[in-house]
């Protein structure tokens, strides 16, 4: 089975939008020339200056408990709860909580629903010392104060909530500084030939001589009519040893076709162990297990052709 039922103008841009779809599964932003420039596309991507690790760049808030669960995930509006601190006294009042210790006596109070519609209101009142308020009460319901804050607190452990501040998503590393790093990508998209051979056409004067540029081969195949993707992703410099050295003069042709080679190659994609890895990686972030999660990401370094995008290259910063 080939791919004769697609057109080839067409299918290089579906090959160029896969291997965009890869690299933004990795985190790169992916942006496309004004005009037709040789590259394909440009890559880039934060990470930690330090460490070389993903930069996390959005705004994540944490639970600033370290031995709370909330401390390693990213939260969102389920799992905090919206109070008011004083900033005279320091008493945190949850206006949602139905039920109230007296802030004064440490009295367990009373509580009288008075509005059941619209906004639900309580009144609180200490059998013991005699002290009252309302959900509704603005001032600090332990010393009258009017300085209050907003304070978002952990539905589970009731500490505050806070932004993340390192965003180095390396557990061992607590670097404040991230660099933007850039590739650039050529695509090439190849189709599978009668015989079941792989071929694209290639022309040395294309190729951009630089070591943040790369070129991904991407190849759509059936293996018994299941279709797979293949990506084949080289540096120019490992590109020129397994494609180009042995005929360099043939390649200045404009149809000079290559086709990868037969033994398996160190840059061919291997899509299942990548899965496997980054599945494992899901599990062991979730379990906190930091001795995993640092062996996990040097065996996706290895497993992942794409990774070697992500190294630190001369000129980087
Ligand atoms: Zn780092
Ligand atoms: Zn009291
Ligand atoms: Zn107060
Ligand atoms: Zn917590």
């Amino acid at each position: 089975m080939l791919n004769q039922d697609i057109k080839s103008g067409l299918f290089g841009s579906i090959g160029e939008n896969m291997v965009a779809f890869e690299l933004a599964k990795r985190n790169w932003y992916v942006y496309r020339p004004y005009f037709d420039t040789r590259i394909d596309f440009i890559a880039q991507k934060f990470v930690c200056k330090k460490c070389f690790s993903d930069w996390e760049s959005k705004n994540i808030i944490i639970c600033s408990n370290k031995k709370c669960e909330n401390h390693t995930k990213d939260l969102n509006q389920k799992d905090y709860v919206k109070t008011r601190k004083c900033l005279s006294c320091g008493y945190i009042f949850n206006k949602y909580a139905t039920e109230h210790y007296c802030p004064k006596c440490r009295n367990k109070m009373t509580s009288d629903l008075v509005k059941k519609s619209g906004q639900r209101n309580y009144q609180f009142k200490c059998n013991n010392c005699g002290h009252s308020f309302t959900s509704q009460t603005r001032s600090c319901v332990k010393c009258g104060s009017n300085e209050n804050i907003e304070y978002p607190v952990c539905s589970i452990c009731e500490n505050e909530i806070i932004p993340l501040e390192s965003k180095c998503q390396n557990p061992n590393c607590n670097s404040k500084e991230y660099v933007s790093i850039i590739r650039t990508i050529q695509v090439k998209s190849s189709h599978e030939e009668e015989g079941g051979k792989i071929g694209f056409n290639f022309k040395m004067q294309d190729l951009i001589d630089d070591e943040r540029h790369f070129l991904v081969v991407y190849s759509r195949t059936f293996e018994d009519y299941k279709e797979k993707h293949n990506f084949w992703v080289m540096s120019v410099d490992e590109f020129k040893k397994e494609m180009v050295s042995p005929t360099p003069s043939s390649l200045i042709y404009q149809n000079a076709r290559l086709h990868p080679p037969t033994t398996k190659s160190t840059s061919f994609f291997n899509e299942i162990e990548y899965n496997k890895c980054i599945d494992q990686l899901k599990s062991a972030r979730k379990r906190k297990d930091i001795e995993k999660i640092v062996e996990l990401e040097a065996n996706i370094q290895r497993v992942d052709v794409f990774a070697k995008l992500n190294k630190y290259i001369t000129g980087d910063f």
